[in-house]
């Protein structure tokens, strides 16, 4: 019919010769790892397993089998498959990482008390952006004026990895629970019957097990926890160096009497054969 379709077409207008990836990497490669081990995606509950694998609590919900880690196959202990543990560590990077990622938003980030100016400081304190009036009513209304405040345009200049570093020191933790996280709740209750760490609201609907203790007293003890803990690893471990030298001496010892029953042997072979060749000649 003579329609037929050219064998070859040039490049159509409106494609780039080089298409982007289809799934840009959700964050930074260095910080590949705040990522759910399982569906490489971030997460607002991320559980970590007793084989220290970090799972979200999605893949976790639907792996099968249910009680077995899904990277390495280790046994999970709850019966649901689902690990008490939250890795709040991870949690709270990935949050850090969002605020850093507006802040290096070309629109820049808003602020968040009136939600409609855009953000000028941002106070690590209180973990809020604020527009130039609302910063204005931290100072004196709310008389936050001792809290660390920087500017946006500031923080911009500066690399994820320093952003970290620089947040480090206010030490807020967000409350784990779906959402919370997101609206930058901050965990300064513990929970010692849950094992959890919960905002001011999620300590109102936990009321039954109250009294609850401040966060930071218990993340001191649990740093004197940690502190013992090493204290006797490092006891075992010299325990263990010990007998593994001992161990090395006895193995040298045992391959040197081997070296002198070889030559034994070898001597006792030869004295043999020559007794028997001088019986042969006799
Ligand atoms: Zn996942
Ligand atoms: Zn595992
Ligand atoms: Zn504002
Ligand atoms: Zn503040
Ligand atoms: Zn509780
Ligand atoms: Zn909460």
């Amino acid at each position: 019919d003579g329609a037929t379709a050219p064998k070859e077409t040039g490049p159509q207008p409106g494609t780039p010769s080089c298409s982007p990836p289809s799934h840009p990497p959700a964050m930074e490669d260095d910080f590949q790892f705040v990522l759910c081990e399982g569906c490489r995606q971030e997460s607002p509950n991320l559980k970590l397993l007793t084989c220290l694998h970090t799972l979200c609590l999605d893949c976790l919900s639907e792996n099968k089998p249910i009680r077995q880690c899904p990277v390495c196959r280790t046994a999970i202990p709850q019966a649901s498959g689902i690990p008490d543990m939250d890795n709040l560590l991870f949690t709270n990077l990935q949050a850090k990482l969002s605020i850093y990622k507006k802040i290096r938003d070309s629109d820049g980030p808003n602020c968040s008390r009136c939600r409609g100016e855009s953000a000028t400081v941002w106070c690590s304190e209180c973990e809020e952006f604020l527009c130039a009036k609302c910063f204005e009513d931290h100072q004196w209304f709310f008389k936050k004026r001792s809290h660390e405040a920087r500017k946006v345009e500031e923080l911009r200049a500066e690399s994820a990895h320093q952003f970290l570093e620089d947040t480090r020191k206010s030490c807020n933790l967000f409350c784990s629970r779906p959402g919370h996280t997101d609206q930058g709740h901050i965990s300064s209750i513990y929970c010692k019957r849950c094992e959890k760490a919960l905002c001011c609201s999620c300590a109102l609907l936990d009321s039954q097990h109250a009294p609850f203790c401040d966060i930071r007293s218990e993340t001191q003890r649990r740093q004197e926890e940690l502190g013992t803990m090493n204290q006797e690893l490092k006891q075992k471990r010299s325990g263990f160096e010990a007998t593994y030298a001992a161990l090395q001496d006895e193995a040298a010892r045992l391959e040197e009497a081997q070296r002198e029953m070889r030559e034994l042997i070898g001597q006792r072979v030869e004295q043999l054969v020559r007794l028997i060749r001088q019986e042969e000649e006799e």
